[in-house]
C-alpha cells in the first residue's frame, strides 16, 4: 500500500489536431498541479488537503473551466460549482451558484466542516463565503474573453455544449481547439488508505441560468469511501443519470470488483463520448478511463508511476501525446 494520486482538467471532444500553443500551458500545469500534490502526500498532508489545494490551483488557472476561466451561462454569466468529500468519514461539501467566490472548493470544505448541511447553492452560498471571509472578486474577474467568443459560438450553433465539444459553430468544425478546457478534479490516498475527492467547475457552455451539474452532486461527479476516490468529468446530465462515481465505489463494495475493473465498467455503461474519471482505492491503485476522444490527465504513485496525458495511452503504455 502506498499514497497515489490523480487529477483531470476535463474530459471531451478533445481534437488530435489540438494546437501546441493551446496545448502546452494546460500539460504545465497539469504538471505542476501534479508535482504540487505529491509533495503534500510526501509530506504526509492528509488527502482532504491535498485534493483541495490543487484543485484550488487548477481554479486559479485560466487554462481550465472551474474559477476564473469558468465557462458562460446563456445570460453571459458565471455559475460555478465545487465538491468535496472524504473518504474515511463520509463528510463531503458542495456549492453552487457562485459568481463571485475565487475558489469554489474551498467553499465546499467549509460548508462541509463549519454547517450542518452538505449543500448550499446561490444567494445562501454567497452570502456564506462572506460571512467565512473567503476570497471574492467582481464576478467580471471570472469571465475570460475565451468564454465570450465560445458563449457566442454555442449561441450560434444553438447548443449546451461541454466546453471543449466539437464543433463549436453551426458550420464548420473547429479544429483550433479554441474550446480545449475543462472541469477540473482531484483524488488521492495517503500511505494509510485514507481517501479524498474534490471537484470543480463552470458547467456546460450556454447552460440554462440555474442549471446544476455532475460535479457538485454526491455520487455522480464526487465520491470517496473507504474503498475508494473518484472524480468524474463530461456530459454532467449523463453521469447524473448514471450516479457515476458512487456506482465505481458500489462495484468495489458489493461485488469485490478492483477500482480499475469497476471503472471501466461503470464507463463503458455511459453513452460513448459523455464520460471521464481518474479515481484512486485505498491500497495505492490508480485509473483514468473515458468515453470521450481525451482528457487532460496526470497521475502518480508511490512506487513510481507517472503519466500527463490528453489522448489514449496504447497498448504499450506509450502516450499517445508524446508520439506526436
Ligand atoms: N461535468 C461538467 C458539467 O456537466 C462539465 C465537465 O466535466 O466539463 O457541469
Amino acid at each position: 500500500m502506498g499514497w497515489a494520486i490523480a487529477l483531470h482538467g476535463g474530459a471531451g471532444d478533445i481534437p488530435f489536431s489540438l494546437p501546441e500553443e493551446r496545448r502546452a500551458p494546460r500539460e504545465a500545469t497539469l504538471r505542476h498541479c501534479l508535482d504540487l500534490g505529491v509533495a503534500a502526500l510526501r509530506a504526509n498532508r492528509p488527502p482532504l488537503d491535498v485534493v483541495e489545494l490543487v484543485v484550488r490551483e487548477l481554479e486559479n488557472s485560466p487554462c481550465y473551466n472551474a474559477g476564473k476561466g469558468s465557462v458562460l451561462t446563456t445570460a453571459g454569466t458565471v455559475e460555478m460549482e465545487a465538491c468535496i468529500m472524504d473518504g474515511n468519514t463520509n463528510n463531503c461539501g458542495a456549492v453552487s451558484g457562485l459568481s463571485t467566490v475565487v475558489n469554489a472548493i474551498s467553499l465546499a470544505r467549509l460548508v462541509m466542516e463549519k454547517t450542518p448541511h452538505i449543500y448550499l447553492a446561490f444567494d445562501g452560498a454567497e452570502a456564506f463565503a462572506r460571512e467565512q471571509g473567503v476570497e471574492i472578486m467582481d464576478p467580471s474577474h471570472f469571465i475570460t474573453p475565451e468564454n465570450i467568443e465560445r458563449l457566442k459560438n454555442a449561441k450560434e450553433a444553438n447548443r449546451v455544449q461541454i466546453d471543449y465539444t466539437q464543433p463549436i459553430k453551426a458550420n464548420s468544425t473547429n479544429d483550433q481547439g479554441d474550446s480545449q478546457i475543462g472541469t477540473v478534479g482531484c483524488v488521492a490516498v495517503d500511505n494509510h488508505g485514507n481517501l479524498a475527492s474534490a471537484t470543480s467547475t463552470g458547467g456546460l457552455v450556454n447552460k440554462m441560468v440555474g442549471r446544476i451539474g455532475d460535479t457538485p452532486i454526491i455520487g455522480s461527479g464526487t465520491y470517496a469511501n473507504p474503498f475508494c476516490a473518484v472524480s468524474a468529468t463530461g456530459k454532467g446530465e449523463s453521469i447524473i443519470r448514471a450516479t457515476v462515481a458512487r456506482d465505481v465505489a458500489a462495484l468495489m463494495e458489493y461485488k469485490g470488483l478492483s477500482l480499475k475493473e469497476a471503472a471501466a465498467y461503470v464507463v463503458e455503461k455511459v453513452p460513448k463520448g459523455n464520460v471521464g474519471l481518474v479515481a484512486v482505492s485505498a491500497n495505492g491503485e490508480v485509473t483514468m478511463p473515458f468515453n470521450t476522444t481525451g482528457m487532460f490527465r496526470a497521475c502518480a504513485t508511490e512506487e513510481g508511476y507517472s503519466e500527463i496525458a490528453i489522448w489514449p495511452v496504447d497498448s504499450n503504455g506509450i502516450s499517445e501525446d508524446s508520439q506526436k
